[in-house]
């Protein structure tokens, strides 16, 4: 006999647990299925958590390293990575149980397994302990997430070639590692392998790093990766892998087409990621287009009336945040409430050091669709708080619309970017215009008040740079 609920939510990451703990808020009969034993989701056992808890081990190794201009010297660090390894593992437990215990205190029904539509309203669970479980549903929300992707004709079955799963579990820190992918990834895991002593190299096969953020961004990101990898290898793509006595031999070819070959301990492989296969999705309405993405509207509704879809395998950008937003508009509009998923601005950050984030209209993307915007830019070094910190590289800047003055979005790279741009984004959500943050007062001296000193110089008159307005 099957069970009858409902809602059920197919994965646990941040798209899906967030969809069904609002959902049992807001007092739906709840299922959420998943293969881990409590909610997280790449994003907690195997992402963002985990890969960011071992950048602040990185970047405290860093400053250790620069506290020597200061006066103060640490010497060398000792890792023990088993240690490490155990502190990330801990954090990562940390949170999950955290998870099962809010799915436990919201009698949400969770079932540990696979799931396969079996129709519009049924699926079957193969569950993690045995067994297969049957379900009704009045509504599903297909929240499956997505996996590392490859680069074709390169894959390789040996344990010196990593992806960003295995790369987290720090098995050894390998004399020589190369990163295929300079996107977000390869540069926060590169970031770590580097601070823990890896000669690292990236190679990327466009022109830039980070391909989408603003050159200006990335060129202070990039100035500072150069000095702490081994080598940025820009318009170079890898066409050759093999195993060799000791390590793994690589072939490169550069956009003229000349080849090179070089040895590395290990490789990280992180080209991009693609959206996970729903299994059973055939049996019902629900469409996916060229790429693997569910097709979606607004309301995050598929084209069969009861399923809808969330999160990395409803498109981009695939980020935790963005899956948890768009969970929450599903749940509403599963309850007949008139919502969209229709944000202004989605911040993206890439935890590096020093991190560069962005949020709303990229330079970029306004030049890319050919839309005017003017540019306001206040450099850290005027910054009498990142001096304090002996950090002077970042940069903030602002994208605004002629005439109407209105913030579309906001950039930043420096350290601390990924909590500064949280105002940017408000700015944005709210239709600030540069007048609200040039008149916000922002406390002193902090690293906030260079969003306040951009649009200053928006108007040609911020305090710590002088560079009149053109007329
Ligand atoms: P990505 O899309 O950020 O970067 C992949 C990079 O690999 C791109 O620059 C691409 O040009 C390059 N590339 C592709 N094929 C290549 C090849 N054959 N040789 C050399 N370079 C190649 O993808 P990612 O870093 O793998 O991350 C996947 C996704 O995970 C991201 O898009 C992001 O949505 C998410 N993520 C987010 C965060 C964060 O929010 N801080 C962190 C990690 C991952």
């Amino acid at each position: 006999m099957p069970t009858r609920t409902e809602l059920v939510v197919i994965g646990a990451g941040p798209g899906g647990y967030a969809a069904a703990f609002y959902a049992a808020d807001r007092g739906m009969d709840v299922t959420l299925i998943d293969r881990e034993p409590n909610p997280g989701g790449v994003c907690v056992y195997r992402g963002c958590i985990p890969s960011k808890a071992l950048l602040h081990v990185a970047a405290l190794v860093d400053e250790a390293k620069h506290a020597a201009e200061w006066g103060v010297q640490f010497g060398d660090p000792s890792i023990d990575i088993d240690r490490l390894r155990a502190f990330k593992n801990r954090v990562v437990g940390q949170l999950t149980s955290g998870t099962g215990q809010l799915v436990r205190a919201r009698k949400i029904k969770y079932l540990r397994g696979s799931a396969t539509l079996t129709g519009p309203t049924s699926l079957d669970v193969a569950k993690e302990d045995g067994g297969t479980e049957q379900l009704e549903f009045g509504h599903a929300i297909i929240a499956v997430g997505s996996h590392p992707a490859k680069v074709p004709g390169l894959s390789l079955d040996s344990p010196r070639v990593m992806d960003s799963t295995s790369a987290l579990e720090i098995e050894s820190v390998p004399g020589r590692l190369l990163v295929v992918g300079g996107g977000y990834i390869g540069l926060e895991l590169g970031s770590v392998y580097a601070a823990l002593g890896s000669r690292v190299t990236v190679v990327e096969m466009t022109a830039g790093l980070l391909p989408g953020a603003d050159r200006d961004l990335v060129a202070v990101l990039q100035k500072r990766i150069e000095q702490r990898f081994e080598a940025v290898l820009l318009e170079t793509r890898v066409v050759g892998l093999k195993e060799v006595k000791d390590g793994l031999q690589v072939t490169f070819e550069t956009a003229d087409g000349q080849r090179r070959d070089d040895r590395f301990d290990k490789v990280l492989v992180a080209v991009g990621r693609k959206p996970n296969a729903m299994p059973g999705i055939e049996k019902t309405r629900v469409e996916v287009d060229a790429r693997g993405f569910i097709k979606v509207d607004g309301r995050r509704r598929t084209a069969e009336p009861t399923i809808y879809a969330i999160g990395d395998v409803a498109g981009e950008p695939m980020l935790a945040h963005k899956a948890s937003h768009e969970g929450r508009v599903a749940v509403e509009a599963i309850l007949g409430e008139d919502v969209v998923f229709d944000p202004a601005a989605i911040p993206a950050v890439v935890f590096t050091d020093p991190e560069l984030a962005w949020t709303g209209l990229t330079e970029t993307e306004a030049n890319r669709q050919g839309r005017r915007v003017e540019i306001a830019k206040f450099p850290w070094a005027a910054s009498g708080r990142s001096l304090t910190l002996d950090r002077t590289d970042g940069l903030t800047k602002l994208i605004i619309e002629p005439g109407s003055e209105r913030v579309l979005g906001v950039g930043i790279v420096g350290p601390g970017a990924g909590e500064l741009i949280a105002e940017g984004t408000l700015a944005v959500e709210m239709g600030a215009v540069a007048a609200d943050l040039k008149l916000t007062i922002h406390a002193h001296p902090t690293l906030s008040e260079t969003v306040m000193e951009a649009a200053e110089a928006f108007f040609g008159h911020a305090t710590h740079v002088h560079r009149p307005k053109r007329k």
